[in-house]
Formats: structure tokens, sequence, C-alpha cells
């Protein structure tokens, strides 16, 4: 998808701060962070959206998932814990239609969030 903003940072053709990839994913920090960690964990393929996650995509949910639970690691958040959150449509704030999920930690979080 050419003009979606999160497959041109995949591609390298838009810079931002990549934190670490697998063959299906990358990890990158947020533009505008929501905690002293943000960072935002995607599928390296345009995916619109959990609605469209195609239901044998294992190996990317795996290198998602993988990802993150590495990055909360070398973040040094992983002992204090840390929150994974996916927005779906319009009223959770989904904000950019590629499938991305955000990784928070470093301070306290709230239950239920907002
Ligand atoms: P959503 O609201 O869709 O769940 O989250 C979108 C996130 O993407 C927001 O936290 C926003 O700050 C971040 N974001 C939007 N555009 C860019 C960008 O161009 N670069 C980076 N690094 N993050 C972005
Ligand atoms: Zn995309």
């Amino acid at each position: 998808m050419e003009d979606c903003i999160f497959c041109r940072i995949a591609n390298r053709e838009v810079g931002s701060e990549i934190v670490d990839e697998r063959p299906n994913a990358i990890a990158f920090k947020d533009i505008n962070p929501k905690a002293p960690v943000h960072i935002l964990v995607i599928p390296k393929e345009h995916i619109a959206s959990l609605d469209d996650l195609g239901r044998d995509e294992c190996e990317v949910l795996r290198d998602i998932f993988s990802l993150a639970s590495d990055i909360a690691v070398s973040e040094g958040i992983a002992q204090s814990g840390y929150r994974v959150v996916l927005n779906i449509g319009e009223e959770a704030g989904q904000e950019v239609d590629h499938l991305h999920f955000h990784l928070l930690g470093g301070r306290f979080m709230e239950w239920p969030p907002g």
C-alpha cells in the first residue's frame, strides 16, 4: 500500500526510530509517545485491522508477539510490567489503518483504559 504511512516506515521509505525487527514484523518508536516506553509493533505486510488478519497468519503473530516480549526485556520494563494495546476501529481510537500493537511501559497503567 503505497499511501500507507506504516508500510512506508516498514519499507524504510519514511524515517522512524526502528527498534528491532523479525522476518514478518518490525517495531519502531511512536512519534507521539504516551508513556516513557511507547513502541509500535506492526506486520511488515499491509494488514488493515484485526478483522483483516487471516486465520492462518500464525507466523506474523508469532513474530509480532515475540518481538514485543523481547523489546520489553531490552527496554527494561519486563519486570515492572507493561501493556500491549490494539485499537480496532473508530470508537477504540484507531487512527492508522495498518494493524499495530502499542507496547507501553515505564509508568503505572490505569485500568480500565479511558
Ligand atoms: P492508533 O490511534 O491508530 O491506535 O495509533 C496510531 C499511533 O501511530 C499513534 O500513537 C501515533 O502517535 C502513531 N503515529 C502516527 N503517525 C506516525 C508516524 O509517522 N511515525 C511514527 N513513528 N508514529 C506515528
Ligand atoms: Zn500499511
